[in-house]
């Protein structure tokens, strides 16, 4: 018999308002959502499809991680590209594991090392491996002095593996060629930069409009989206004008950038990814800046920046996404749904606006086909059961124990464990039958 199955008595957040349905039921067909709504509408199902009473749990559809980076290894911000291929690779698949696990079942990437994030793409929809559903990305496009170049001159030749430095139309054409032929989705491009980089700050633009046109024309021209890191309102607006699809950052907004990303809502979507500056400002003495040096580079600054951008987007209709930059020492990775916990506590969303924004918001991003993002009929059954109530306290979606997830209509488990495969000795025998023949105990570990 084909994969069914019919989850009862579930606390419903279908991702399609900030409505919740108590008593609901979803029934799983295959890799899709037969049905998602009140039990009292659920259709006849025939009676050899498996059931599993939830009790109340609360189920919504998988997160997506709008501004990934499966191919960072928990370095410092200065050394990305300093993990060799090799085990840079071997620690992508358990990141690739571990976002699963953390109930994200897609991401958008937003940059990667070598052509790390395409060979996880292709292994993850092999079922080789388990991970989210990934646009994949290449290497970052920015010109020489941009934020792509992390390296001071004498360090030259330069690391090769995550910055192609690349200036001139022509240049920046074949860079996005290069990438086509590698198999990205989405190229990442750098139009400004960061307080910490004294020759690419935000504000400063890295590429001529002629180079960020030729980007964007090409890499469309060759079915590819295109990501962009912008924190200045001159860096958004050079990339709205363009036809950046997913921008990242947007911090300093003016009266002009929110009109222009107003009248574009439609097309592109918006990632603020402030744990970055949350997380420098709180570790800046461990990583060996002062607290005032930060201050002097703007960090805190732009954090204030961003609420009034959040909102001015919010207000003007503007997709906002969940994400963004975890994989950094800072911000390891597994500790993605921090970011709704911002948006509640920083952006002044409420937990139902967050998680729109992390599911239907980020869901149609990922997948423009509207696949994604939702619990409704015909579409993919990427879903996460939650022990707790993110409605009450967002927070809870941080604890990996609570969450059970479910992709493709396929249920995971042990993702977060650091080797799925070591079963001690005296849990074994019966115990692992009866885990592997029923859902009930997946679900109920965290009881
Ligand atoms: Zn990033």
């Amino acid at each position: 018999m084909r994969n069914q199955f019919l989850l009862t008595d579930v606390r419903l957040f279908a991702g399609v308002s900030d409505e919740v349905i108590d008593h609901a039921s979803v029934w799983i067909d295959g890799r899709m959502i037969r049905f998602a709504g009140p039990s009292c509408d659920l259709p006849e199902v025939p009676g050899d499809v498996p059931r599993l009473d939830l009790n109340g749990r609360f189920v919504m559809p998988g997160m997506t991680e709008s501004h990934a980076h499966l191919s960072y290894t928990n370095n410092g911000p200065t050394e990305l590209d300093k993990t060799a291929v090799e085990p840079a690779m071997v620690q992508s698949i358990a990141n690739a594991r571990l976002m699963l696990g953390s109930g994200f079942t897609s991401a958008i990437s937003f940059g990667s090392v070598h052509r790390i994030d395409v060979t996880l793409r292709d292994a993850i929809d092999r079922g080789q491996i388990p991970g989210p559903r990934l646009v994949a990305s290449g290497r970052d496009v920015g010109a020489t002095s941009s934020n792509a170049d992390l390296h001071p001159d004498h360090a030259r030749p330069q690391i090769e593996g995550l910055g192609m430095l690349v200036d001139g139309p022509w240049a920046v054409r074949r860079a996005v060629r290069t990438l086509r032929k590698n198999g990205a989705d989405i190229i990442k491009l750098f139009l400004d930069g960061e307080g910490l980089s004294d020759h690419a700050p935000p504000g400063e633009l890295t590429y001529t409009d002629e180079e960020v046109a030729a980007a964007c024309d090409e890499a469309h021209r060759r079915n590819m989206r295109v990501a962009c890191h912008s924190r200045s309102a001159a860096a958004v607006k050079q990339a709205v004008r363009f036809g950046v699809d997913v921008i990242g950052h947007a911090n300093y907004l003016d009266d002009e950038a929110v009109e222009m990303l107003k009248r574009n809502r439609d097309r592109l979507a918006v990632g603020p990814a402030i744990a970055w500056e949350i997380k420098l400002l709180e570790n800046c003495e461990s990583m060996g800046y002062s607290r005032k040096a930060v201050e002097d580079k703007g960090y805190a600054r732009e954090v204030d920046e961003t609420v009034i951008a959040v909102r001015r987007m919010k207000e003007a209709g503007v997709r906002v996404l969940i994400g963004g930059d975890y994989g950094l020492n800072i911000t390891p990775h597994g500790t993605y749904a921090k970011d709704l916990q911002y948006f509640v506590e920083l952006f002044g969303m409420s937990p139902a606006e967050a998680l729109l924004c992390a599911t239907r918001d980020g869901g149609a991003v990922a997948d423009p086909s509207g696949m994604v993002g939702t619990l409704e009929e015909g579409k993919l059954a990427d879903l996460v059961v939650v022990d707790g109530d993110p409605l009450a306290d967002v927070t809870v979606l941080q604890d990996h124990e609570r969450l059970s997830v479910i992709k493709d209509g396929r249920r995971y488990r042990d993702l977060t464990r650091d080797n799925p495969y070591l079963e001690p000795l005296a849990r074994g025998g019966a115990n692992e039958s009866v885990r592997q023949e029923n859902l009930e105990p997946v679900l109920e570990t965290s009881g």
